[in-house]
């Protein structure tokens, strides 16, 4: 996958400007507050379908401009196509792929594929189960839209189901309770969908995330990663009916107490990922450092799962991590991400020493100027 130039038009503080990337590095530098992160977001998008950090859409038009545009061209398997997304306030987003108008934006998902390596991820390991099933959810969506369509039917469902129990609050009566059936009988068909998808794709991340955490800290503690649903299903999502009757079972017995608290208590929208090291659970026990090698490695390996899925690498996206992280772990994330697109950005003059070849750009006040080569 290689990401080719993209243009933006009022996204953030970007006014009307374009970026040619290099096939391999291309850096992004300036001082805090110019458009450096703005511009990798702007890219990260189209892989995501939405923002990383805008909690709302309209939070991405540049202020007093009406709406924005971002229009991105990629290379994949040979072809060249290009996404571009419009941004207006109040209104859904608009997805082109080739000038022809999507009608999903679940449609766009799988075209580009990107990596993102962020300093909020590195508090995937510390922070709730909210941070750890999102990066499951958009590693997998990437890789099968069908998996994105199941996730929004199952949260949709949720949503009904939720309302119908807060007005059964103030009184059931027999048609209630039927539709409630009807709502946690679909429910827990979708459930079982997602937990499946997902205990699988944590357990194929987990052998390759273990492996490059021993080589980038050169040392032999293990890492693992596991799916954790209701401890009722033990760890095995093999049998889909099974998982199914496992949510289903628990979205019937317990309803009184649902309806008392007005929403539903079951399911994979409370499920958590496991995150391992050395056998103990590394949200209460790893270190910083070792907080930092177990995201940098996930993200590794996501990127090394995508390859092996779909015959090429996603572009990788690094926004200012490589200052954060000490000269051995920072020259294995650079030898660890030859060979592919990366595109980073820093505040730091000195990557652009460190890292040969490519292009780099100064940014200033959203503007990005190419700089000379060296
Ligand atoms: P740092 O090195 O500190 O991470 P950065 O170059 O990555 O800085 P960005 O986060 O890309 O900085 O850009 C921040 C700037 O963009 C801020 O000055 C902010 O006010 C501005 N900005 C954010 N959203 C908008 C918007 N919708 N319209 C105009 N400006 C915006
Ligand atoms: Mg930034």
């Amino acid at each position: 996958m290689i990401c080719k130039r993209i243009e933006y038009t009022d996204f953030r503080n970007i006014v009307n400007e374009s970026i040619d990337f290099s096939p391999e590095t291309t850096i992004l530098y300036g001082k805090n507050a110019q458009g450096k992160t703005n511009m990798l977001e702007g890219v990260y998008i189209f892989a995501q379908g939405k923002s990383h950090r805008a909690g709302k859409d309209s939070e991405l038009i540049r202020f007093g401009a009406e709406r924005a545009k971002l229009s991105l061209r990629y290379e994949s398997g040979g072809r060249e196509n290009t996404l571009s997304l419009v941004i207006e306030d109040g209104k859904r987003k608009t997805t082109y792929k080739n000038g022809i108008k999507l009608d999903r934006l679940s449609e766009m998902i799988g075209n580009f594929r990107a990596v993102l390596f962020s300093p909020e991820h590195l508090a995937i390991v510390k922070a709730g189960p909210s941070e750890r099933r999102a990066f499951l959810d958009v590693a997998i969506s990437q890789l099968r839209p069908v998996y994105m369509r199941t996730l929004q039917r199952y949260n949709m469902i949720l949503f009904q189901r939720n309302s119908l129990l807060k007005s059964m609050k103030y009184g059931a009566s027999p048609s209630l309770t039927a539709s409630l059936e009807a709502w946690s009988e679909q429910l827990s068909e979708y459930a079982a969908r997602v937990a499946v998808v997902r205990a699988e794709y944590a357990e194929k991340l987990s052998g390759m995330t273990s492996e490059l955490y021993s080589d980038m800290t050169g040392s032999r503690e293990s890492v693992s990663i596991s799916y954790h649903g209701t401890s009722r299903i033990g760890g095995d999502y093999g049998d889909e009916a099974r998982v199914r009757s496992i949510y289903r079972r628990q979205l019937t017995e317990n309803t009184d107490r649902e309806i008392l608290l007005g929403s539903t208590q079951y399911g994979v929208h409370k499920d958590d990922v496991d995150i391992m090291l050395n056998g103990r659970e590394a949200k209460f026990f790893a270190s910083q450092g070792q907080q930092r090698s177990i995201v940098l490695t996930l993200k590794l390996a996501e990127g090394e799962y995508s390859r092996r899925e779909t015959g090429e690498y996603p572009v990788f996206l690094l926004d200012d991590i490589l200052s954060e992280l000490d000269p051995a772990r920072r020259s294995y994330i650079i030898s660890g991400i030859k060979d592919r697109q990366v595109i980073i950005t820093s505040c730091d003059t000195s990557v652009k020493r460190r890292i040969r070849g490519g292009l780099s750009y100064y940014v200033k006040a959203g503007v990005p100027t190419a700089a000379k080569e060296q």
